[in-house]
């Protein structure tokens, strides 16, 4: 909506529920926009939309909003889409929101830019990083005060800050993995407002027929203490010789495993998109898409990470950089992954992953 920016006021995050309760990814957007907020000097509002909530609202008050703005109704029990944009119209259109974020999950993805469509005004997704400043335009010769920069991976190497300085609210997804939750407060004291549903008795062309849970993966990497990826790196090892990557695999595999077994902890492998689209028959339902880490995977931030025969493009660090302690291992001394690897290692990965096994069996510590 384009208008004089003062109407606009506070910050909104779309919150999510996984079941009973806040969802984790949402606690983390609550943070991001917590930040936003206390810069701006202005609220923060979650809001949620279902049936059932419940507690859900008192527990994004002790996780940090301010307010939340609550729609409980048993038409909101299907997520209907097209249903939820209408609610959030009418909120945007009535309460004129600063800025309101979202997350880069699948709810978000769908619901953000429908309804900065309808609002006419920008969207930035998947961002990694949020901050407040001014904006000097040399082109309008202007200054926007105080937006809220969106700053996310580019296409290629470098990372974009994205404005949108004309139209509010200002709308972003942000991606999960990239802000701490804010320390749970059950004291925190907030407004739970309940609004009704307009237009409750719309009747939409979809319609919610039946409900199918997709099993979840046994695969966790986002509570994996320990990952460890592979990359194009395994498809030949230093003499030049081609290697079946299943090879790599299985060592990688054992050495999840000892890990498991010598330290107790919880170890998974992760993988890049280069090795994962190279679809390898070898590694056919090994590494799937789920196993990706990245800008288009998953975002982990294991107590330790090891990357084998990875280089370390922008698409992979940004979803792993925040490990606590990066191992690298690459045969080039110059490969990226090193400016960012606590303990970058110049070896072939068929020469580390048996001699790493060994250790570890042999009681050397991986964790810090
Ligand atoms: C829009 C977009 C989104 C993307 N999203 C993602 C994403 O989510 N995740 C992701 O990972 N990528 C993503 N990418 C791809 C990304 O840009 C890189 O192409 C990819 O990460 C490279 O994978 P790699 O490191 O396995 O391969 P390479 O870049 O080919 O690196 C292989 C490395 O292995 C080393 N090596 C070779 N042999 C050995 C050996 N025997 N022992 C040790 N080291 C060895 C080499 O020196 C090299 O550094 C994306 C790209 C785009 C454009």
């Amino acid at each position: 909506m384009s208008a004089d920016p003062s109407d606009y006021r506070n910050v909104w995050v779309y919150l999510e529920r996984d079941g009973d309760a806040l969802s984790s990814d949402s606690k983390e957007l609550i943070a991001a926009g917590r930040k936003v907020a206390d810069k701006l000097q202005q609220e923060l509002v979650g809001v949620i939309l279902g049936y059932g909530l419940e507690g859900i609202p008192r527990e994004a008050i002790e996780y940090g909003v301010d307010r939340v703005l609550a729609i409980d109704d048993p038409v909101l029990a299907d997520y209907l889409s097209l249903r939820i944009i209408d609610a959030l119209g009418y909120l945007v259109r009535e309460r004129r929101p600063y800025s309101f974020l979202f997350l880069s999950t699948e709810q978000g993805k769908d619901l953000a830019p429908r309804l900065a469509y309808r609002m006419k005004t920008g969207l930035a997704t998947d961002n990694i990083q949020l901050e407040v400043e001014d904006y000097v335009s040399p082109q309008a010769k202007q200054t926007f005060k105080n937006l809220v920069i969106q700053i996310r991976p580019d296409f290629g190497t470098r990372v974009a800050k994205i404005y949108t300085p004309r139209t509010r609210p200002q709308m972003s997804t942000v991606r999960p993995g990239h802000f701490d939750p804010l320390a749970h407060d059950p004291e925190r004291k907030g407004v739970v407002e309940i609004v009704p549903l307009q237009d409750r008795k719309k009747v939409y062309t979809a319609v919610v027929k039946e409900l199918k849970e997709i099993p979840r993966s046994a695969l966790d990497l986002k509570s994996a203490q320990v990952v460890i990826s592979l990359g194009l790196g395994v498809l030949k090892d230093k003499h030049g010789t081609l290697h079946n990557p299943r090879e790599a695999y299985e060592l990688a595999l054992e050495l999840k495993k000892a890990i498991e077994e010598k330290e107790g902890l919880k170890t998974e492998i992760g993988a890049t998109r280069a090795l994962i689209y190279a679809e390898l028959k070898d590694l056919h339902g090994l590494l799937t898409h789920e196993n990706q880490i990245g800008q288009t995977g998953v975002t982990v931030s294991p107590q330790v990470y090891i990357a084998l025969g990875i280089s370390g493009a922008t698409q992979h660090k940004v979803g792993m950089q925040k490990s606590r302690k990066i191992v690298a291992v690459n045969l080039d001394p110059h490969a990226p992954i090193f400016q960012i690897a606590h303990y970058p290692i110049t070896e072939d990965v068929y020469d580390f992953l048996p001699e790493m096994i060994r250790r570890v069996r042999g009681g050397t510590k991986v964790a810090a």
